[in-house]
């Protein structure tokens, strides 16, 4: 009597499994290694300038869906006056990000935090400081509540005057992908509502798991992606614009949407491009 190997079956089916995740997720085109590693329980949460309360700076630009993403927190001395302050982590995390990822952003962290929500219930949020001239922690580090992260800058090619972009997420999948996700409260929380609301939670001194490896590597909706033709500039001649990068559609979409677009705003960041276009 043929009796079957019940270990080998089991293989078998554990093969199966992990087969159609890489085909499914290789179609949806999502690259997905979540992971988890530990953190701190946090045990409330400040304000990143100004700690802990904000002071000396205030919001040139707050929250709004489908509008701006995050607050711009500025020094009150105004203009660049606060280049090169400290930018502090709102919470005990773990650090997700951490790059000089250019574009319209510059130096980004993003911090991952655990915390309790009322209903007893761990929920998670990632804060994310834009801007920065520099970025003094790494990914994958522990950072505690008020310690420094970075300090306020200037964007890249010094495009905007200084300030901290700062954001809340719920969704964690969001990392750098703006873009896929929708642009409201279901993503977002207003910064300083979260704040306020989570301010002084009980301090547990624990030790929580942190899911990682989870931001959208791509659009899981874009099955094709179609190149895109452009025309080659054989002779350069004053007539001819230098070619304008991917970039600038992300710093139109994230500095010159709707409130941001204060025509003398405007020109200068266009002027800067332009300018450094032409180098
Ligand atoms: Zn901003």
């Amino acid at each position: 009597m043929i009796e079957s190997n019940p270990l080998k079956s089991e293989k078998s089916l554990l093969l199966k499994a992990l087969l159609s995740f890489v085909i499914v997720s290789g179609l949806s085109g999502v690259v997905f290694a979540q992971s988890y590693t530990t953190a701190r329980l946090a045990d409330g949460f400040d304000i990143p300038v100004g700690k802990p309360n904000g002071d000396g700076y205030y919001v040139y630009r707050g929250f709004s869906p489908n509008g701006h993403m995050g607050e711009d927190w500025n020094g009150n001395g105004g203009g660049d006056s606060d280049e090169g302050d400290p930018v502090y982590s709102m919470g005990n995390g773990v650090v997700v990000f951490s790059e000089d990822y250019k574009r319209g952003w510059g130096n980004v962290i993003i911090i991952r935090h655990a915390f309790r929500e009322k209903n007893g219930q761990i929920a998670f949020v990632d804060s994310l400081y834009g801007h920065l001239k520099v970025r003094s922690v790494s990914v994958g580090q522990q950072v505690t509540r008020g310690q420094l992260v970075g300090t306020i800058g200037t964007g890249p090619y010094g495009m905007y005057a200084a300030h901290l972009h700062f954001e809340i997420r719920k969704d964690l999948r969001v990392g750098m992908r703006r873009d896929l996700y929708p642009k409201t409260y279901t993503t977002y929380h207003s910064p300083r509502t979260f704040i306020q609301t989570y301010r002084r939670l009980r301090h547990e001194d624990r030790i929580v798991r942190i899911p990682i490896n989870t931001f959208s590597k791509s659009n899981p909706n874009l099955l094709t992606t179609a190149p895109v033709s452009v025309e080659e500039i054989t002779e350069r001649s004053a007539a001819v614009r230098p070619v304008v990068p991917e970039e600038i559609e992300t710093v139109i979409e994230a500095e010159t949407s709707t409130e941001a677009a204060s025509p003398e705003k405007s020109k200068s960041i266009f002027e800067k491009l332009f300018q450094k276009l032409s180098e």
